[in-house]
């Protein structure tokens, strides 16, 4: 990844749970299916343990779909996790709900796509792409709402280092205003951390 950052996804790290056919894991997808946030008893562990490995620790992290709850927030700060910047990738439910569906995951490389937005390069990926159990319309519009509920609480943890991007734009767009962020904090951070040095 560009920046050198680790990216936790808390849905990865639970769809890899489902995966080894673990007790959390069989309860975990109950919630996902209704598109209902997992009880804290699984999510929160899960996700320290990931932020507290070496790489994390080493390189910085990037948690994507988390926290997602006030509860989430007070527990990641009560771990001594302190992000530098909060991101919120605003996008209009329509147009959510259509990459969302449009949603493939390539097994082989990990690699996402998108049937219209960003389509397979090849034949052989075509054909063994496979798509998210809850990437139906009915299943995102449950999340939306389980959203919608949470996100004011969430954002209230954050207001001082929130920054609102416009989710509706081409993917290179959305890229470029974040970049730009994050260009700036990490200049911001090499002057901050050489004049602690010096
Ligand atoms: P995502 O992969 O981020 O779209 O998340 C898929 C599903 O995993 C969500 O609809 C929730 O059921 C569950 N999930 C992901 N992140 C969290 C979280 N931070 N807390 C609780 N449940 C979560």
């Amino acid at each position: 990844m560009q920046y050198g950052l680790v990216h936790i996804a808390a849905g990865d790290l639970l769809r890899a749970e489902i995966a080894s056919g673990s007790e959390n894991g069989k309860q975990a997808k109950e919630y996902m299916e209704k598109g209902q946030l997992v009880p804290n008893e699984i999510v929160v562990m899960m996700v320290k343990d990931r932020l507290l490995q070496p790489d994390s620790q080493e390189n910085g992290w990037l948690l994507d779909g988390y926290p997602r709850s006030l509860s989430q927030a007070t527990a990641l700060k009560e771990f001594g996790f302190r992000p530098d910047l909060f991101i919120v990738l605003e996008v209009n439910e329509e147009i959510l709900v259509e990459r969302v569906v449009g949603r493939r995951l390539d097994p082989v490389t990990g690699k996402i796509y998108h049937l219209k937005y960003s389509p397979p390069e090849t034949e052989e990926i075509a054909a063994r792409l496979t798509q998210r159990f809850d990437d139906t319309e009915e299943k995102v519009k449950l999340r939306l709402q389980t959203h919608r509920q949470n996100v004011e609480a969430v954002l209230s943890m954050y207001e001082d280092i929130t920054l609102k991007v416009n989710g509706n734009l081409r993917k290179e767009d959305v890229f470029a205003q974040i970049d730009d962020a994050l260009t700036k904090l990490f200049e911001d951070r090499k002057l901050n951390s050489g004049s602690l040095a010096a």
